[in-house]
């Protein structure tokens, strides 16, 4: 069984911060910021591209509450949501998981995406070979 199956089956303890029939909310036990939660399913799925329908709407429908939390009682000035999906896209624990990272002025996380210069041409090529 995996950890946050493990998690869910409270066979090993975590910091609740919110959970109903779907899903279940917890403190990352490495804290990016403080109140750094991850939401996950109830039931295993391995990554976003396993999670079903019903189960994403949960897991949104939650980030929603707690990002209220987070604004409410910690008075973040910003937000990440964030699903890292298979070793390439930087996960470590494969059952599905979503952060949310609350976010305040000079924090330490930096979450900068690689910009490049791209031509209407290129656009166009990429949505091509995307839409087909
Ligand atoms: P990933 O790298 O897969 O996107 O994120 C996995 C996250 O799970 C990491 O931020 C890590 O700190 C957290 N994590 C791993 N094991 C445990 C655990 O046993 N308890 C809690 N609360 N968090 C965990
Ligand atoms: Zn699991």
């Amino acid at each position: 069984m995996c950890i946050f199956c493990k998690i869910i089956n409270r066979q090993i303890p975590s910091s609740i911060v919110y959970e109903n029939d779907y899903v279940l909310a917890f403190l990352d036990n490495t804290q990016a910021t403080p109140g750094h939660t991850l939401i996950v399913p109830k039931k295993h799925f391995a990554n976003f591209f396993e999670l079903d329908e019903l189960y994403a709407t949960e897991i949104i429908k939650a980030a929603k509450i707690v990002a209220q939390k987070l604004q409410d009682n910690f008075h973040c000035e910003g937000l990440n949501l964030l699903n890292n999906n298979n070793v390439a896209g930087g996960q470590s624990v494969f059952h599905y998981h979503m952060h949310v990272i609350p976010r305040y002025a000079n924090d330490p996380v930096n979450l900068a995406l690689p910009q490049h210069e791209i031509t209407n041409e290129q656009l166009n090529k990429t949505l091509n070979e995307l839409c087909k």
